[in-house]
C-alpha cells in the first residue's frame, strides 16, 4: 500500500500502521482496502496533525466536540477532502455542533441521543455517517448501550427516529483480552444487519481485523504517546 499516495511525503508512524494493517488483513484472507484507518489526533495540533494528511491520510477521528471545533475547520478548509469522525462521548447539548462538524458520529448511544440527533439532522440538512455504541464490558464507567439492550435500541433509532445505522462500535475494557469483545461486537451487527465494525486501537487493531473490523481508531502508534 502506497504510503505517499497524495502529496508525496512520508510519516513513519502512518506508513507502519498502514503496513501492519495491510499484514493484518491479508492474514485474514481480507483485501486491505476493506478495513478503513481512523486517525485518533485528539490532544494533537495542527503541527503534528498536517504531516499525516500530507502523507495521505483522510479520515480522522476526535474524542471531544470542544477540540475538534477549535482545531478542524482550518484544516477543513485546506484539505476538501477531510472526513472527521467523533469517537467519544456526545452530550445533547453539542448536537447542533457536532453534526455541523463530523462526517460520522460513532458514539450514538442512548434514545434521548437519537431523538435529539434526528431532529438536528432534519433541521440542517447534514447527514453525518452513525454507529451505535455497545459496552461489550458493561462497564459502569463506560458509554455505550448495553449488549442485551443493542437490538432493541438500534430498532428504536431504525423505527421510532428515522435513523440509518451504518455499524457498530466498541472499546473493549483494559484488562480484558479484547477478541471476545470483537465477536461480540461482529455477532450482533450481523444479526442487525450492520457491515460496519468500528473497534481495534493502538494496542490491538491487528486482533480487531482478524474478527471483521471494517474501521480501525488508530492514535498512539501513528502519533506517538499522548
Ligand atoms: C483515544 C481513542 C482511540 C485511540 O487510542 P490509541 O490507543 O491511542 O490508538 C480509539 N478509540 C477511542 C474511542 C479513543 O478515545
Amino acid at each position: 500500500m502506497a504510503t505517499t499516495d497524495r502529496d508525496g511525503t512520508e510519516h513513519e508512524g502512518l506508513a507502519d500502521v498502514r503496513t501492519r494493517i495491510a499484514g493484518a488483513a491479508k492474514a485474514a484472507g481480507r483485501a486491505p482496502d476493506e478495513v478503513r484507518l481512523v486517525a485518533v489526533s485528539k490532544t494533537f495540533g495542527p503541527e503534528d496533525i498536517l504531516p499525516v494528511i500530507e502523507a495521505g491520510q483522510r479520515v480522522f477521528g476526535e474524542n471531544r466536540v470542544q477540540e475538534a471545533a477549535g482545531k478542524w475547520p482550518d484544516l477543513r478548509d485546506r484539505f476538501p477532502d477531510l472526513e472527521l469522525h467523533l469517537i467519544g462521548p456526545l452530550q445533547t447539548n453539542k448536537v447542533r455542533e457536532a453534526v455541523a462538524l463530523f462526517d460520522c458520529i460513532e458514539s450514538l448511544d442512548r434514545p434521548k441521543l437519537a431523538r435529539v440527533l434526528a431532529e438536528e439532522m432534519a433541521k440542517q440538512g447534514r447527514h453525518p455517517a452513525l454507529f451505535v455504541q455497545v459496552n461489550t464490558g458493561a462497564e459502569d464507567q463506560k458509554a455505550g448501550v448495553l449488549p442485551d439492550e443493542a437490538d432493541a435500541f438500534i430498532a428504536s433509532c431504525r423505527e421510532e427516529h428515522g435513523l440509518t445505522i451504518s455499524g457498530l462500535m466498541c472499546i473493549p475494557p483494559l484488562d480484558e483480552e479484547p477478541s471476545l469483545h470483537f465477536a461480540l461486537l461482529e455477532k450482533i451487527a450481523r444479526r442487525n444487519g450492520l457491515s460496519e465494525l468500528s473497534m481495534g486501537m493502538s494496542g490491538d487493531f491487528e486482533t480487531a481485523i482478524a474478527f471483521g473490523a471494517t474501521l480501525v481508531r488508530v492514535g498512539t502508534a501513528i502519533f506517538g504517546t499522548r
